[in-house]
Order: structure tokens, then C-alpha cells, then sequence
């Protein structure tokens, strides 16, 4: 299955795309994740993004393209998009690389939450640098305040997960990845979800969408 999962910073694409890839199989590619380690790595794709993505804005599709072209070949058993496409010209550029391979997506999925939850979501989201495990300080706190139940390693905030940052996100998310949706919505369906709620709760809608599309890809 290849799966594309749409929504604001926020909205929950890490959460549900991590969820998502481990229920059916599939590859989790976040191009947010994949920037964060080009940085951590010091590559050159990591020194050109850091100045976009500390400002919230988006990184030159370009170099998002061919970073992302160059996972997707590892996707053989299909995929999960968490954050890409996030311009209508990526979203073109994904459909006429696939359409060559002779395939399509299968599924768009829209995450839909309010701007003030967001906020919200953002600035209390920690995450720890070592295995990727994300936790909010009050929504979903660890055992150990700053600490990683899984490894025990200290949690960080992401540089731009403060709140001025967000802001400039969202805006973002609204003139450059708003219209995405719009995209989508011209060729093909796109399943609006409402994911302000309980994370357990959003997932069992998103399953119930996707399980029969997995049941007729096997
Ligand atoms: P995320 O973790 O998805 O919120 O992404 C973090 C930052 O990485 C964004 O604010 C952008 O600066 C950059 N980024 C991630 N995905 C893309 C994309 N598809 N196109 C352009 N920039 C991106």
C-alpha cells in the first residue's frame, strides 16, 4: 500500500504514520525525520534545510525531491508519507514518479485539528534524540519526568516546536500545504479525518479506512 497522510504540524502524522506502518507492514518515511537526521549527521542536505526549517519554513522542494525519491526506493513493500508532499508542486512530482513505475497512490488521508490544539500539541511535545519515542508534558507524559521509558535517555524539545516558531508553521502550512489537499481532491478521494481527539480513538477511524484496502492488496 502505498499511504499518504496529510495535516498540520501537529495534527499527528508522526503518531498515526509510525502506527500505521507497523499494523500493515509498510515503510514510515518522514521527511521532518530524515532532515533531522541529515542535520545530526552534519551532511550537506542538513546544512542547506537548517536554516529553513528553524524558521518554519519549508526547505527547497528540490532538495526534498530527490531526498525523498531516494527513500522511496527502499519502499518496495510500500510506503506511509509523513510531511511529504507538503507543496502542490511535490505532490506532481510524487504522482509522475510513481505513474512511471506504473503505480499510484493508494490512499490520502487529511488529519483535520484546530489551530489552537496545535499550538497546544507543539509546544508541549518532547521527543528523545536516542530511539525517536515522542511524549507530550501533559497529554502523554513519560514515567520519569524528562525521561525516555524505553532508554532512560533525556527528552529534548524540537528548536522548532516553540511557540513563535509554530506559528510561522502554521502560517506556512496554509499558504504552501493547504492547497495539497485541494490537489488531491481533484483526481482522486481524500478521507477527512477530525484527529482533535484521543490518539487511540483516531487510530481505530484510520484502520477501519485502511483495513479493507489491505485486505484487497494481499
Ligand atoms: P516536520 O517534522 O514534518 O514538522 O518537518 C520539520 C521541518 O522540516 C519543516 O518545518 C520544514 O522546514 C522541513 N520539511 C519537512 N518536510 C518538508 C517538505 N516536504 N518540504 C519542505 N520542507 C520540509
Amino acid at each position: 500500500m502505498r499511504i499518504v497522510l496529510l495535516g498540520a504540524p501537529g495534527a499527528g502524522k508522526g503518531t498515526h504514520c509510525k502506527r500505521i506502518a507497523e499494523r500493515y507492514g509498510l515503510l514510515h518515511l518522514s521527511s521532518g525525520d530524515i532532515l533531522r537526521r541529515e542535520r545530526a549527521d552534519g551532511t550537506g542536505l542538513g546544512k542547506k534545510a537548517q536554516g529553513y526549517m528553524d524558521k518554519g519554513a519549508l526547505v527547497p522542494d528540490d532538495l526534498i525531491v530527490e531526498m525523498m525519491s531516494r527513500a522511496m526506493k527502499n519502499a518496495s513493500a510500500g510506503f506511509v508519507l509523513d510531511g511529504f508532499p507538503r507543496t502542490v508542486n511535490q505532490a506532481q512530482v510524487l504522482d509522475k514518479a510513481l505513474e512511471a513505475q506504473g503505480v499510484s497512490i493508494d490512499k490520502v488521508m487529511n488529519l483535520l485539528v484546530d489551530d489552537r490544539v496545535v499550538v497546544d500539541r507543539i509546544t508541549g511535545r518532547r521527543s528523545c534524540p536516542a530511539c525517536g519515542a515522542v511524549y507530550h508534558v501533559k497529554n502523554m507524559p513519560p514515567k520519569a519526568d524528562g525521561v525516555c521509558d524505553k532508554d532512560g535517555t533525556r527528552l529534548v524539545q524540537r528548536p522548532d516546536d516553540t511557540e513563535a516558531v509554530v506559528c510561522n508553521r502554521l502560517e506556512t502550512y496554509y499558504r504552501q500545504t493547504e492547497p495539497v489537499v485541494g490537489y488531491y481532491k481533484t483526481s482522486r478521494s481524500v478521507d477527512d479525518i477530525d484527529a482533535g481527539g484521543e490518539a487511540d480513538v483516531v487510530a481505530q477511524v484510520i484502520f477501519r479506512m485502511l483495513d479493507p484496502l489491505a485486505r484487497k492488496k494481499k
